[in-house]
């Protein structure tokens, strides 16, 4: 049986993660979950938001399912989901960005994959203040990095058929940087001519993506824009209770929602769980277990098409359980 590293997270985090475990046992998948403790609970009882035996988990275990895990604004603690993608080397955080049927939202038959660089960028964390009333947060590009991301991105989009490859972002302005993301994304897009390339500044492709998404395909981001982007596009498919993702590295990988720890739902048997159902199917076909992956996001779509006990950002009166119990009813259904 394989065993995998739980961390149910914070806020709506161990209620949709609980969801999510359900399903895929009713799916028929049998996994040892570890579980182990991240964010304010673990910096309680343990001493630290990111406790050393969370990385020694991943690390033995190579794959991880994660609820979100609430930051402080301002001083306190870093955030642990950055922390974690760094620690691990998670140079790719994939948000496949796909409508599903029934949605009430202002689009139909969005698919938009985006492939955002996930360790440097502004989210480096390094920030000073270099005098009183002046402080300095720095931007880090490098070659590796920018180098790793668009090969992740041209070779995902070969492998699944995709067409498009879009570099974003604002060279014009942040000319070394950026300007350096850019220069890695033309060169390895000259090893993919099969693929088409190209380039948007970042501000006009929020405003395209709004006005016409369908022309986008594959995405191509450094952090802080990828980021952005992924809550504007979760916005084109109904929200984010339905924008799966996953932190993809060379050794270790780890599925989580799109969304944050939601404090103002939490704890309510409100949040919609599916984004993180979706993002264990990504997890099931890292697994190789496509199959059963494509049982369960079939049974989201059915349960969606029907429309009924759907969560209240999806425009429905169910609860969190209500909603999982009809994913894996229609899961059953199709097992018989
Ligand atoms: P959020 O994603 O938690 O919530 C934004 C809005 O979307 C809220 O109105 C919320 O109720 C709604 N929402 C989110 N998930 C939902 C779901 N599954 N079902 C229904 N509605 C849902 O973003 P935020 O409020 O900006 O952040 C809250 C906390 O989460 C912050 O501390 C932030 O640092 C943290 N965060 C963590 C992660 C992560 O762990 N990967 C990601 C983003 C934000």
């Amino acid at each position: 049986m394989k065993t995998i590293t739980l961390i149910p997270g914070d806020g709506i985090g161990p209620e949709v993660t609980e969801a999510a475990l359900k399903v895929i046992q009713a799916a028929g998948v049998q996994i040892n979950w570890e579980r182990v403790e991240a964010g304010a609970q673990a910096l309680e009882k343990l001493g630290a938001v990111l406790p050393q035996t969370v990385i020694d988990s991943i690390k033995r275990n190579k794959i991880a399912l994660k609820g979100p895990v609430g930051t402080p604004v301002g001083h306190a603690f870093q955030s642990v989901s950055v922390a974690l993608r760094k620690k691990l080397n998670l140079y790719a955080n994939l948000r496949p960005i796909k409508s599903l049927p029934g949605t009430k939202s202002k689009y139909e038959d969005i698919d938009i994959i985006i492939v955002r660089e996930n360790t440097e960028g502004l989210y480096s964390g390094i920030e000073h203040e270099v005098v009183p009333g002046v402080v300095e947060s720095l931007k880090i590009i490098t070659e590796k990095a920018s180098t790793k991301i668009a090969q992740f991105a041209f070779r995902y989009a070969k492998e699944k058929g995709r067409k498009k490859v879009t570099a974003i972002h604002k060279a014009n302005i942040m000319k070394l940087s950026d300007g350096l993301f850019l220069e890695c994304a033309r060169r390895v897009s000259r090893d993919y001519p099969e693929i088409q390339y190209d380039e948007l500044i970042v501000d006009n492709a929020c405003m395209q993506l709004i006005l016409n998404p369908h022309k986008f395909d594959v995405l191509l981001l450094e952090n802080l824009y990828g980021d952005i982007v992924s809550d504007l596009c979760a916005g084109l498919i109904g929200g984010l209770g339905v924008a799966p993702g996953a932190n993809i590295g060379d050794d270790c990988a780890i599925f989580e929602a799109v969304h944050g720890s939601a404090p103002d739902i939490a704890g309510k048997n409100m949040a919609n769980p599916i984004a993180i159902i979706l993002s264990s199917c990504l997890m099931l076909e890292h697994l190789g277990e496509a199959e059963v992956a494509a049982k369960i996001r079939n049974a989201v779509h059915k349960t969606m098409a029907a429309g009924k006990k759907l969560t209240f950002d999806l425009g429905g009166d169910g609860s969190t359980s209500e909603i999982t119990e009809r994913i894996i009813e229609e899961l059953k259904r199709r097992q018989q």
